[in-house]
């Protein structure tokens, strides 16, 4: 055998076809820690553990009988301290001098396991990472999910607190407090586009005597009569909101004087001749038209002096700010 194969950076053997070894290689004999003349003539299956002599028997020689030749097969040799060598074999069977042989190259596969080995740990502990992270992120977006709900809760219990805080609880109507910020933002409108505004109040006549007479309850169930009465004659824009006690008070956006009194009229007339169950009620209405100059203060003050004519004045009537000037000059 020439030295390069002798030497050669894998080990190299021929066998006959009945198995015996021919040729071997230094390479192969250093990697098997035998001397050449112990393995000459030996059966290559000398060099093998019992499973691999079966796995040699059913499936290398079958196969390279049929075929010719081996390819990759991968298979552990024996060593000469007991120890398995696994290989990768590629073998091919010829004729030579008129004898079959079969040539093989065996390279040690031991790098290339462990190699395999490291590639699997690290798919394993990927996939481990996968599903954790999978995992993480479907808590997280049980987590949002959760975290929207409670969003919307929000938002709708702010709402509620909202509206509660704007309502009057016996009538549903809007609160004093709600009127008040109303009031402003008309005012500020006016200031900006100089569009007119009037306001109501008004006033049960002589309500303390249906509580005195009926009591609390039928009192408030007319304070409920009116807000719904009331409701029902105001146009959209108007903003009625219960000022407190039996007053109510209404903002007329776009509404003069004029129109004031004929709204307060309307009103006081729709008022007096409805019933509510048994009761009949009549109101006094005072009322006011915003001029250049007023504030929140003044209107108010004014609608509320006007209310007290009405009352003094007999009850059941309306009365303009702007008539008691007159009536004044
Ligand atoms: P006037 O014609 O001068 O307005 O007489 P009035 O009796 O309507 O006015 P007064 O201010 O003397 O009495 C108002 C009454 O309204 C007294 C109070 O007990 C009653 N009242 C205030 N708030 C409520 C309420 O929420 N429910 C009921 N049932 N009565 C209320
Ligand atoms: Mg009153
Ligand atoms: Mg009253």
């Amino acid at each position: 055998m020439d030295i390069q194969l002798d030497k050669a950076p894998c080990g190299y053997f021929s066998i006959s076809d009945s198995g015996s070894i021919l040729t071997i290689n230094q390479t192969l004999l250093d990697m098997l820690l035998y001397e050449r003349h112990e393995l000459l003539g030996r059966h290559i299956e000398s060099v093998m553990s019992v499973t691999n002599k079966l796995f040699f028997h059913t499936y290398f020689y079958p196969y390279i009988q049929m075929h010719g030749h081996v390819n990759e097969m991968y298979i552990s040799l024996r060593t000469n301290a007991q120890q398995d060598l696994p290989v990768l074999l590629n073998g091919v069977r010829q004729q030579r001098d008129g004898e079959t042989v079969i040539d093989c190259v065996a390279v040690v596969m031991r790098k290339r396991i462990e190699h395999e080995r490291d590639i699997l740990h690290s798919k394993t502990k990927l996939e481990e990472l996968y599903q954790a992270t999978n995992e993480a992120n479907q808590k997280l977006e049980i987590l949002h999910e959760e975290y929207e709900l409670k969003q919307q809760e929000l938002i709708r219990i702010n709402l509620q607190l909202e509206t509660m805080a704007a309502t009057d609880p016996l009538t549903g109507l809007h609160n004093r407090r709600f009127f008040q910020v109303s009031l402003l933002t008309q005012l500020l409108s006016f200031r900006e586009t100089g569009e007119p505004f009037s306001l109501l109040i008004i006033d049960i006549d002589h309500f303390k005597r249906i509580n005195d007479t009926f009591g609390h309850p039928a009192g408030d169930a007319v304070l409920v009569h009116l807000a719904r009465l009331l409701e029902s004659m105001a146009r959209e824009p108007d903003i009625i909101a219960r000022f407190g006690g039996e007053e109510f008070v209404v903002i007329l956006p776009g509404t003069d004087q004029d129109d004031a009194i004929l709204t307060a009229e309307k009103y006081r007339s729709a008022i007096a001749s409805s019933s509510c169950g048994e009761h009949t009620i009549t109101v006094s209405i005072g009322a006011s038209t915003v001029c250049h100059g007023d504030t929140d203060e003044t209107l108010l003050h004014q609608a509320d002096t006007a209310l007290y004519a009405s009352k003094s004045s007999g009850r059941d009537r309306v009365t303009h700010s702007k008539q008691l000037v007159a009536a004044q000059d």
